[in-house]
């Protein structure tokens, strides 16, 4: 086998992008990728004209200009402005929490009579400093909306109670006074015109690929194939799971073409009760304004992970955090191994996060 300057195991964003830049300081490199396709969870299918998320909705959003220029190289964005609704009890909402949302609930009409009901609830129901999942949102928007749009979907969503989860996973959803159902409070927002395949495509344009290859199946042969590895998979998995398996969340998506024009009128909606075994469906052609005869839906549901199945959310607890710092710990003393990206990190990252880990590990690994 060709001798390879840096073999990248899995052509996610984090491989994608460092494969990239060790290609422009003249590295030669080979991305492996044991799916059938490269792209990670941003690949897309394009199913009569519309591309279709997947492994679920991912909506490019940063505050940096440099990552946003970095992607802009790859492909122009649209002015896609993320605003899911949320159905509870047969209620339509706006999200994220606003005036829309406070209207919608209360019915009330200006920034001060929100302010009033939910600095009210806050002091009732918040606390000085949460400690799970759900203190954090009755201290951030008290209890009328934690009980409509947050406690179920979360519970749904993770699958234990949100007493249990980590109060970090909440801190990412805005409340605002304003009438404003803009999802990120980012500068930058948008979908890749063409899909995110394109800016794939462009990371990877000139470098030596091979999919359907199982890192794992033939690891010595792949390992004698290049100088140096960047690993993407499970951290836990290329120590032959020695301390212990990291649980995940998974999910499980299903696709439905429909003849019709329009099932949702948004891309996005949020499906909070316990009852819908879903939490979301998207319609695609809404990210870029498909104007086409038909549609594509997709149902999302959350699912218990086991190793035959994807691994999607880390399940960010103590126990995992402690068995993940002795595979890092591991990880810190390899020579020839970069480990990077939401797997080999275990860390709940959005895609502008991979893209800036990934050039920060390129810079470390290239200034020397
Ligand atoms: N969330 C919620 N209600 C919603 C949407 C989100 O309570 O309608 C909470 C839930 O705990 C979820 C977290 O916010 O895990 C982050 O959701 P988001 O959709 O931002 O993240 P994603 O699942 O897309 O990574």
């Amino acid at each position: 086998m060709q001798k390879y300057d840096y073999l990248i195991v899995g052509a996610g964003l984090f491989g994608c992008v460092f494969a990239h830049e060790a290609t422009k300081k003249g590295k030669k490199c080979l991305v492996i990728d044991k799916r059938n396709h490269i792209g990670g969870n941003v690949y897309c299918e394009n199913i009569d004209g519309i591309n279709v998320h997947k492994y679920g909705a991912h909506i490019f959003h940063t505050n940096d200009k440099a990552i946003w220029d970095y992607v802009n190289q790859f492909a122009s964005f649209n002015n896609y402005i993320n605003s899911p609704l949320s159905i509870s009890k047969g209620k339509l909402y706006n999200l994220p929490f606003n005036m829309n949302t406070f209207y919608q609930l209360w019915g009330i009409k200006t920034p001060n009579e929100a302010k009033e009901i939910i600095d009210k609830q806050i002091k009732e129901y918040g606390f000085k400093t949460p400690q799970n999942l759900e203190e954090q949102a009755l201290s951030l928007v008290g209890k009328d909306i934690y009980e409509a749009l947050i406690k179920e979907y979360t519970e749904k969503q993770w699958g234990t109670k949100a007493t249990n989860l980590p109060a970090f996973i909440i801190k990412r959803l805005p409340v605002r006074y304003t009438f404003n159902n803009n999802y990120f409070n980012d500068a930058y927002q948008g979908i890749p015109i063409g899909g995110y395949n394109k800016i794939i495509d462009g990371l990877l344009e000139g470098i030596d690929v091979k999919t359907n290859v199982d890192f794992f199946k033939d690891k010595n042969t792949l390992i004698d194939s290049a100088n140096k590895i960047v690993f993407t998979g499970k951290i836990d998995e290329f120590y032959n799971y020695k301390y212990g398996q990291l649980e995940y969340r998974s999910l499980r998506f299903e696709h439905e073409y429909l003849k019709s024009e329009n099932f949702q009128g948004n891309a996005v909606v949020n499906y909070n009760d316990t009852n819908v075994a879903h939490t979301r469906i998207i319609e695609h052609k809404h990210f870029e304004f498909g104007k086409q005869k038909h549609t594509v839906i997709t149902r999302e549901y959350p699912e218990k992970w086991s190793l035959e199945k994807e691994a999607y959310y880390p399940i960010n607890n103590n126990e995992n955090q402690t068995t993940y710092q002795q595979y890092k710990a591991l990880s810190l003393q390899e020579n020839n191994i970069i480990f990077g990206g939401r797997l080999a990190e275990y860390k709940y990252y959005d895609m502008h996060q991979i893209i800036a880990s990934a050039l920060q590990k390129a810079k470390q690994e290239f200034s020397s």
